[in-house]
């Protein structure tokens, strides 16, 4: 295979690598790398990019991809001038993704997503006038023959992808995008052929299947994406599901893959605290009833839990996208068995959907290649140095690798007994146990680079002096308060909170509501002696958040049964905003919403006035009041460590600054791995 895998013991996931029949085509695995909008689709200018961010995945052992979506008309624009492949001069650049993937013997559809009412612009149309939560305007009803031209420019996309050379197109039919709308009665109350009963409602994607089928003739892989789970009210019944699962395989299509949730649901689907493979259940329920091929999707990234839903008959194709955002090589590792080598998507959406609905270019917090692969390459040095990295948190563990991958002699020195910095913090907040993925893979790459690591080191000047570059990443400590009373024995800094060195009471007040803030209150809120988190347990994780798969549309009528909180929480800040304000796009409002229904008190526009023997004083509106608490835990930014900066400068060496050691405001890994690796390839 020529991967650079080359440990082959015996084939390790036997169902995953396993051939997929599909009578004119076979696929090589069961892989589908699930479709992503990079934000590369949207310009001509970066098809070379694109190109070379799926010949990667491609290269590196994908079955079967599937592009971001592409609108089939100005009406389907996700935003203004986004992806659209509508017109024959547009084909050209397509042929660029199309030859890539080819050329390393891996297949290729395009997504067409038209998205009806979850358009961003004023043009936005749907099965009736309607609005959605989460968009700013409001959809224009289409006439019948209005409906009829959308069939048409789906089959036309279609067309133009088959002349650009895609092996076949995906229909989104799910997360609550346009046919999504015309298939329940919450968003479609027409009362043509396309409105009322259920068959008319489900007319829209059997047409499009059909045409499609009809117009590209029958070696041409139609992939429809059924939301199986719509988790909305009024979402669609699992009767429904099934007809329109037996309608759209009679239409034509080749594999159905699943959609969880529409993009409107209040309930994470895909997010690290979603429990591994939870809903592929689902699909398992839809394959006992419909005879075709079958990919379950959502927090399946890593092999062993891909061979687990193929081997127990779940589905017959795994989707990931993330996964291989984070990870190229996923696939050619595994087959290699090398899974500990698998750099682990985190589910933490900072990096791809957090800049994909922020209109940047999408890449992996992980990975900052991913999505950059002509601009971030790691090509072996030609001068090797001697260079020392001071911390081994994610932006010392970065660049040290990438360092020594480039064949420079690196030394790592960390002060703690591990590496992973606040990675070791994080780890130990429920729903981030992914975290002990990234410090599994980054302490295998350290091996496999050479780099030599200094563990319960504190690295000094004597001990520097002989490094020809310093990369100062020694990250950061928590921002001390001037309060009176600060130094009360209640009052307790996060680390020494989370790292569980201090008991803390059932009271608590947390002063400072960022992302650490949020993480304390989750941290403070479990039983730890529980062993186990929702976001490792399906069954407790539906129960808290409301989910049963027996119900219409996964939701109807059931409760959510929040798990009990260990302690009384209030949140503190000084700002009126929102709090956690600036936590993700598309993750905030998980983390919002999971604290408020375990009670933790949110409390805004906060004067701390001091800390005594009572608890914590503070002032709101200039009115007093008191909290009585058993510990007050503070969580109010950090401070940058840098302390050997200026020593190394006087001493006139080379020396980098990354990470929180550079700035400590608004640190996180995203940055500090992406500082890590952008310095290691300029050396
Ligand atoms: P942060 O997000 O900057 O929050 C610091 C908090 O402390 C704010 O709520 C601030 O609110 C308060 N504060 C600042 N100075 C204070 C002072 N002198 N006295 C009292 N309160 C003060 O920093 P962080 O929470 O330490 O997080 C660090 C970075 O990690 C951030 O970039 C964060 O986004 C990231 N992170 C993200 C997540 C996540 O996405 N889930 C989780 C962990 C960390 P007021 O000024 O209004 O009081
Ligand atoms: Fe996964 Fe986070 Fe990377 Fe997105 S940014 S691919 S969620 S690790």
């Amino acid at each position: 295979m020529g991967t650079g895998y080359t440990t082959y013991i015996s084939m390790p996931y036997p169902n995953l690598l396993q051939p997929l029949d599909l009578g004119f085509t076979s696929i090589k695995n069961r892989v589908l790398m699930g479709s992503m909008h990079t934000g590369l689709e949207d310009k001509a200018a970066d098809f070379p990019r694109l190109a070379a961010y799926f010949a990667e995945r491609a290269k590196g052992g994908v079955g079967l991809m599937v592009t971001g979506g592409f609108a089939p008309n100005v009406a389907g624009w996700l935003a203004p001038f986004s992806s659209m492949l509508r017109f024959g001069y547009q084909v050209k650049r397509h042929r660029l993704v199309t030859r890539a993937v080819h050329d390393h013997d891996s297949k290729i559809c395009l997504q067409i997503l038209h998205a009806g009412r979850y358009g961003y612009h004023p043009l936005i149309v749907s099965a009736s006038k309607t609005r959605s939560p989460i968009a700013p305007f409001t959809a224009r009803a289409l006439s019948t023959r209005g409906v009829h031209a959308q069939i048409k420019a789906y089959v036309r996309t279609a067309k133009l992808a088959q002349q650009a050379g895609y092996d076949g197109v995906e229909v989104m039919g799910s997360e609550g995008y346009f046919i999504n709308q015309f298939l329940v009665q919450r968003t479609n109350q027409r009362t043509d052929e396309f409105g009322g009963s259920y068959a008319n409602r489900m007319r829209l994607p059997v047409e499009i299947v059909r045409q499609i089928r009809a117009a590209c003739g029958d070696n041409f892989i139609i992939i429809y994406r059924l939301s199986m789970l719509d988790l909305v009210p009024q979402g669609s019944s699992w009767d429904e599901v099934i007809e329109l699962g037996q309608a759209i395989k009679q239409a034509g299509a080749t594999l159905i893959n699943t959609g969880i949730g529409w993009h409107e649901a209040r309930i994470p689907t895909i997010l690290t605290p979603v429990p591994r493979a939870a809903f592929t259940e689902v699909t398992a329920r839809f394959r006992a009833q419909v005879d075709i091929p079958v990919v379950a999707v959502n927090r399946i990234n890593t092999p062993e839990v891909a061979e687990e839903v193929l081997a127990s008959g779940q589905a017959d194709m795994v989707s990931m996208a993330r996964p291989l955002l984070a990870d190229a090589e996923f696939v050619n590792k595994a087959a290699a068995n090398q899974a500990r080598r698998i750099n682990t998507c985190i589910a933490c959406n900072q990096a791809c959907l957090d800049h994909t609905f922020s209109n940047k270019t999408a890449s992996c917090l992980v990975n900052p290649r991913a999505c950059h692969e002509t601009l971030l390459t790691i090509t072996p040095t030609r001068s090797p140095q001697q260079i020392a990295v001071v911390g081994a948190g994610p932006a010392g563990l970065a660049a040290a690798c990438t360092a020594a991958e480039r064949g420079h002699k690196v030394v790592l020195f960390e002060a703690a007994g591990e590496i992973g910095g606040q990675f070791n913090l994080a780890k130990r907040i429920p729903g981030k146990e992914e975290f002990h993925e990234t410090i599994r893979y980054f302490q295998q790459r350290l091996q496999d680079t050479g780099v030599e690591l200094r563990l319960n080191t504190a690295a000094g000047m004597p001990a520097l002096q002989p490094f020809d570059t310093v990369i100062l990443a020694a990250g950061v400590k928590p921002r001390p308060l001037r309060l009176p009373g600060i130094d009360h024995p209640m009052v307790v800094d996060y680390m020494h909170c989370i790292n569980g060195s201090e008991p803390i009471g059932r009271r608590v007040a947390i002063i400072g509501a960022g992302g650490i803030g949020f993480d304390t209150a989750e941290f403070l809120l479990h039983d730890h002696s529980a062993g186990t988190s929702p976001s490792q347990d399906t069954e407790l994780f539906f129960k808290i958040w409301g989910v049963d798969l027996d119900a219409r549309a996964g939701i109807e009528n059931v409760k959510p049964t929040p798990a009990p909180a260990m302690r009384e929480i209030h949140l503190l800040q000084r700002k009126t905003s929102k709090p956690g304000k600036g936590l993700g796009k598309t993750s905030g409002w998980v983390h919002r919403l999971t604290l408020r229904k375990a009670g933790v008190k949110f409390v805004t526009g906060v004067s701390y006035d001091r800390i005594d023997d009572d608890g914590l004083h503070i002032s709101i509106d200039d009115q007093p009041q008191t909290l009585v608490v058993d510990n007050v835990v503070i969580c109010a930014g950090q401070l940058s460590v840098d302390d050997l900066l200026q020593p190394l400068q006087q001493s006139g060496k080379t020396v980098h600054v990354i990470g929180g050691a550079k700035i400590a405001a608004e640190i996180d890994a995203k940055r500090a791995i992406k500082e890590g690796t952008e310095v290691a390839v300029i050396l």
